[in-house]
């Protein structure tokens, strides 16, 4: 149980971020939901897990592409609950095109968002973890931080830099009861997904049954989606006293994808 702990979950309007969110009230930890979408949308996330769950939910609408408002939600974490105990760095974004065409500001865009937060979210929430001796950082990585897909250099990119930040933060924390840790899924069904699509028949000139079977569960040997809810358990149980000797580990749940 994760009863009087405090978990910050980036980007969890949506997808794995709301499932984590989810599984993490669930277990009776208070949770701070960011990411974007319709103010009523969000509400309703947020008063539905307070009435669900029994526990406090705060939104943060801070931007994980600005630094300052990263350090903003940590802070606001901080001085509503007395502490972060669980961060959660999940937030992303995909653009797929050939890399003469990768447009340079949306390089930019999914380094800051896919990466850079993750640092700036760890910088700000590591003082506290250490004062109080316990922490867990999860980073939603991605199968694209061990191997690459052609057109998605930004994303690859940003998703093998995750990977190398985990560790290293892994080393720097482990003498403080702070575990850092990624989960590298597969194919998640999820919105990100859904809007690649499009992009993906255009830069292959495939149909959108195509895509699916063909290139997305082409990739897993199970030829199944991963779940968000199947990620959330992962989270979970990388917060739980049996995880605690795993640390600076990329847990792949990619239905055999990376075994190839
Ligand atoms: P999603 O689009 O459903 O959710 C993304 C979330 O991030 C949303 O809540 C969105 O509002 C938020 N977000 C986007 N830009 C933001 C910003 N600038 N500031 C704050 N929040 C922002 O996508 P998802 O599939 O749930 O992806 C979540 C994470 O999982 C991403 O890091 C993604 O790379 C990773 N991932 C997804 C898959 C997959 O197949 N879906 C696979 C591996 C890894």
């Amino acid at each position: 149980t994760l009863q009087s702990k405090t978990a910050v979950v980036t980007g969890s309007t949506s997808g794995i971020g709301l499932a984590i969110a989810l599984a993490f009230a669930k277990e009776g930890a208070n949770v701070v939901i960011n990411g974007f979408g319709p103010a009523d949308e969000i509400e309703k996330i947020r008063a539905g897990i307070e009435s669900e769950f029994g526990v406090k939910a705060i939104y943060s609408p801070a931007d994980m592409s600005k630094p300052d408002q990263i350090a903003g939600m940590i802070r606001q974490a901080e001085e509503t609950f007395g502490g972060v105990d669980i961060l959660v760095n999940n937030a992303g974004i995909q653009h797929v095109s050939p890399v003469e065409d990768f447009p340079a500001e949306k390089w930019d865009q999914i380094i800051a968002i896919n990466l850079s937060s993750a640092f700036h979210a760890i910088k700000a929430a590591v003082p506290g973890m250490k004062k109080r001796g316990w922490g867990r950082i999860i980073n939603t990585a991605s199968a694209h931080s061990l191997v690459a897909s052609p057109f998605k250099s930004a994303y690859v990119a940003a998703k093998h830099g995750i990977a190398g930040l985990t560790k290293t933060v892994a080393l720097e924390v482990a003498g403080n009861g702070i575990t850092v840790n990624c989960i590298s899924p597969g194919y998640v069904w999820t919105p990100l997904v859904e809007r690649q699509i499009p992009d993906t028949m255009k830069a292959r000139g495939l149909t959108k049954e195509q895509v699916i079977n063909d290139v997305l569960l082409e990739a897993q040997p199970t030829k199944q989606f991963v779940t968000p809810e199947q990620v959330a358990a992962t989270a979970v149980f990388l917060c739980s006293d049996a995880a605690s000797q795993i640390t600076g580990a990329n847990l792949s749940m990619d239905g055999g994808w990376t075994a190839k």
